[in-house]
């Protein structure tokens, strides 16, 4: 009877029949070929990770990088560094692995796991500036400050001091908070990836008075207002004798002219970063540049 009726109804309505009916139908095989087609992907996926883990094997991974300290003779990590050695990287004996200790890097070799005894074995070429680069900038909006930390780490700056000014938007309430935690990992983070010999130092949040009493031998300012006419970065580092160097930008709402005269009478050098108005974090990335090729250049 469910087939007669179903004919007859077809008939009466053949167009919405044969709709029906291929409307069913390509339901059918989409889900039949999802069905057929997941065990081949899958597969794809199991043979890529195995090809990739054959390739790897192939290849030595990238050695491990931590930092430590050197106490009678033996290198002792920090507590993070020795927990994630020896319970996420399940370190074994006989292994090599990178240490950064006061700016020197050492090649050294894992004698023992427990307890984690790590012998020193060669000092490997210093991948530090040879002066110190300090980075002073008005707190920004985290993802900034977040970039301009994890940038400059890698360009060899060895201090950042986020610092409270005029036209700060953001002002944190303590002298240290939960964004400024996230900031200095983000540094040791970076610290890590580019293989420095020694983590970089994250200040808590300074006043712009603390910031101006910073012992730098050269200390530059960048000021916006000087962009068009003002003394260009690369002109005042080409007449500075280098050494360690304080670079210091605002926040996004720039520097009031107070704060800028002060920093001059504090024995600041102001200075333009080129004509254009750039954004806070890339205005520190091109001092963290310009300044730490010259500081290679005339080492
Ligand atoms: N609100 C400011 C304005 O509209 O003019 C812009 C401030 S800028 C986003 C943030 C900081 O970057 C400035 O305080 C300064 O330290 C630095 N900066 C940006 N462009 C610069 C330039 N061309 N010369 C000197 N400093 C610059």
């Amino acid at each position: 009877d469910l087939v007669f009726n179903y004919i007859t109804w077809g008939c009466r309505n053949w167009q919405r029949f044969v709709f029906c009916i291929m409307e069913k139908s390509s339901v059918f095989c989409f889900a039949f070929s999802c069905i057929l087609a997941f065990p081949f992907c899958s597969w794809t996926t199991f043979l890529k990770e195995r090809i990739s883990e054959r390739r790897q094997r192939g290849v030595p991974p990238l050695m491990q990088h931590f930092f430590g300290k050197i106490v009678d003779n033996r290198i002792i990590l920090s507590p993070e560094d020795e927990h994630h050695l020896i319970h996420v990287k399940r370190a074994q004996v006989g292994e090599e692995i990178e240490v950064g200790v006061d700016g020197c890097v050492y090649l050294c070799t894992v004698a023992s796991v427990y307890p984690l005894k790590i012998e020193k074995k060669i000092a490997l070429p210093s991948r530090e500036l040879p002066y110190r680069l300090g980075i002073g900038f008005g707190v920004l909006k985290s993802e900034h400050s977040e970039w301009l930390v994890q940038k400059s780490t890698e360009l060899g700056a060895t201090s950042f001091y986020p610092c409270v000014t005029e036209r700060c938007v953001v002002r944190p309430k303590a002298k240290k908070d939960p964004k400024w935690e996230r900031l200095q990992k983000i540094a040791n983070e970076s610290a890590k990836q580019c293989r420095r010999g020694r983590l970089p130092e994250l200040s808590a949040y300074k006043s712009w008075n603390e910031m101006l009493a910073l012992p730098y031998s050269n200390k530059i300012l960048a000021y916006e207002n000087e962009s068009l006419h003002g003394d260009p970065l690369l002109n005042a580092l080409q007449e500075m004798k280098m050494d360690d160097t304080l670079f210091v930008i605002g926040p996004e709402g720039g520097f009031t002219l107070a704060e800028v005269e002060q920093a001059q009478r504090a024995g600041f050098r102001i200075v333009s970063l080129g004509k254009r108005i750039l954004r806070a974090e890339t205005a520190g990335l091109y001092g963290a540049c310009l300044i730490g090729s010259m500081m290679e250049k005339r080492k």
